[in-house]
This record gives C-alpha cells, sequence and structure tokens, in this order.
C-alpha cells in the first residue's frame, strides 16, 4: 500500500510560512504583494480554480483583484487590460486563466505579460531561463510537483522519470525539472509506443494527460512514485485523476490523491512567486 503525499498539508505548511513572511514584508518596505487574476469567459472549473487562488491571497493578506471578463471579449481588450496590469504599481504578479475562448490566440495573451510580473512562469523570457537553469518564475504546478518531492525526502537524482503529457504548462515544464535534478526523463505523449512499458520502468511516474484513470496498476513498477496531476471529472460527476487511484496505490511507494495532491501545491506555489514578485521590485 503506498504513502500519501498530501498535497493539502505540504500546501498548508506553505500559507502558513507566508502568512508570516508577508507580514513581516509588509511592515519593512510598507506596501503588501498583489496578485490580478483575469478569467475571460465561463469555464466551470477555471471559476473554482480562480475562486481558490482569491481565497489563499486573502488568507495570506495580499492584495488581489479579479477581472472577471466575457467570453466575447476581443484579443485586443485583453491585451490592453493586461497593459494597464503590466504598467500598475500595486500589483507585483499577473495571472490569466487557461483555457482562454477559442477566437483568442494564448501564446499572444501570455507573451504580452511582463515577465517581471509572469508569475505563472509561461513567458518566453521565463520558460528560457528555467531551461537554461537560470534565476525565473517557475510554473506553478511543475514547480509544486518538485517541492512535494523535496518536502517528503524522496530522491530525484539518477532516477528514471516518465511525464505523461507534453503541455507547456505541466508536461514539458516537469521534464525539465526533473533534468535539473539530475533524474534520466523520458517524455511521452500521444504517439508513445507501447506506454505501459515505458511506464514500468519508471521510478517517478508523472501523469499530466487529461483522460480519467488512464494508467493502470500493472503499469506501475513496484515502489515507484506515482504523481498524478490530472484533474478529470468522470460522467458519474467524481473528480478523478489521471491513474487509477485503486489500482496504482497497491503497486506504488508513494502516491498523490486526486483531489489533494498536485492541485493545492499549484495555488501554494502561485502565492510563493508573487511575493517574490514583490520582492524583485525592491531589487529594481
Ligand atoms: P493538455 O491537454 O495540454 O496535454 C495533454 C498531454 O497528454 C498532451 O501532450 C497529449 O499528447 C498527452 N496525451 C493525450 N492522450 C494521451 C494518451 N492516450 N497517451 C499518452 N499521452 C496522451 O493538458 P495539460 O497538460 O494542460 O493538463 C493535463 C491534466 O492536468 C489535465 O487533467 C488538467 O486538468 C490537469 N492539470 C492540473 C493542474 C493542477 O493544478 N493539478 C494544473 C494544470 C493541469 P499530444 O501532445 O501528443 O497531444
Amino acid at each position: 500500500m503506498a504513502q500519501i503525499l498530501n498535497g493539502n498539508d505540504i500546501s498548508k505548511e506553505i500559507i502558513e510560512q507566508l502568512i508570516t513572511d508577508t507580514a513581516a514584508f509588509k511592515a519593512e518596505n510598507g506596501f503588501v504583494p498583489g496578485l490580478a487574476v483575469v478569467l475571460v469567459g465561463e469555464d466551470p472549473a477555471s471559476k473554482v480554480y480562480v475562486g481558490r487562488k482569491e481565497k489563499a491571497c486573502q488568507d495570506i493578506g495580499f492584495y488581489s483583484e479579479k477581472h472577471k471578463l466575457s467570453e466575447e471579449t476581443t484579443q485586443e481588450e485583453l491585451l490592453a487590460i493586461i497593459d494597464q496590469l503590466n504598467k500598475n504599481e500595486k500589483i507585483h504578479g499577473i495571472l490569466v486563466q487557461l483555457p482562454l475562448p477559442k477566437h483568442i490566440d494564448d501564446t499572444a495573451v501570455i507573451s504580452t505579460i511582463a515577465p517581471e510580473k509572469d508569475v505563472d512562469g509561461f513567458t518566453p523570457v521565463n520558460v528560457g531561463n528555467m531551461v537554461i537553469g537560470d534565476d525565473c518564475f517557475l510554473p506553478c504546478t511543475p514547480h509544486g510537483v518538485m517541492v512535494m518531492l523535496r518536502k517528503t525526502g524522496i530522491e530525484i537524482s539518477g532516477k528514471n522519470a516518465v511525464v505523461i503529457g507534453r503541455s507547456n504548462i505541466v508536461g514539458k515544464p516537469a521534464a525539465m525539472l526533473l533534468l535539473e535534478k539530475s533524474a534520466t526523463v523520458t517524455i511521452c505523449h500521444s504517439r508513445t509506443k507501447d506506454l505501459p512499458a515505458v511506464v514500468k520502468e519508471a521510478d517517478i511516474v508523472v501523469a499530466a494527460v487529461g483522460r480519467p484513470e488512464m494508467v493502470k496498476g500493472d503499469w506501475i513498477k513496484p515502489g515507484a512514485v506515482v504523481i498524478d496531476v490530472g484533474i478529470n471529472r468522470t460522467e458519474d460527476g467524481r473528480l478523478v485523476g489521471d491513474c487509477e487511484y485503486e489500482s496504482c496505490e497497491k503497486v506504488a511507494g508513494w502516491i498523490t490523491p486526486v483531489p489533494g495532491g498536485v492541485g493545492p501545491m499549484t495555488i501554494g506555489m502561485l502565492m510563493v512567486n508573487t511575493l517574490e514578485g514583490a520582492k524583485r521590485t525592491l531589487k529594481k
């Protein structure tokens, strides 16, 4: 039976530390870190995530503002709002909740965010700095995965890591961060041949696919670490990951639950980046 990698507990510790650090920051510098969240359209999951991010800001003592825009918002209107936020001194972090409506070009929007306020770590400047191992904002979900592994004392160096998924926001950066910590990394995707056999070689599996319960227990090497990034709603209304929890936990050494695994870590890391964004304004 696998041990649980409890994202709720680890992120709670992170938030508590941030409450203390933010109070100290405010006392020393006379202003609070500020996060702007931009939400376009009515995607129900996005609304839930934005609500959680706002609540975390309140709990920590950050300034936060939400820009809720209609589904019909044009790309030009959205870019103009980001431009204003780039110039707004109260804002140290800008987050544009994805996915955006189909008529808006994600890349153009992300590239407009000032790199020094890009707390999601998605702009080309931050992605490039991450790849060369330079100082930057790391993308929140993969960074959360790495913090979870570190705080649990799970060794990465020399391990075989298999990342399933190659998206810009999870799969690719997760692979880069594991590589940075000296794992031997394999990246899988929809064209990968015999995925179960590749996964079977992994000491660490990161599943970021978006397919409910796709990874089965008999794909997992006994004792492996299973990090399930997926969040999927099944037809019968259950919230499940990309790994079949019941079968995987019987074989794995460690496993993240869904919910309560990677999800809360993502929010924790967003908050860490927002405080960091405010600190960086002092170094100018
Ligand atoms: P994307 O849809 O952008 O990427 C999915 C990836 O999975 C693609 O690279 C795709 O391959 C690959 N894939 C799809 N089907 C298969 C298959 N049958 N076999 C192997 N690989 C496959 O998703 P995201 O990376 O944005 O998100 C992945 C999951 O993580 C989702 O469930 C999402 O909700 C969740 N998520 C959770 C977060 C959290 O905080 N916990 C944050 C962000 C996402 P190809 O490139 O070839 O198409």
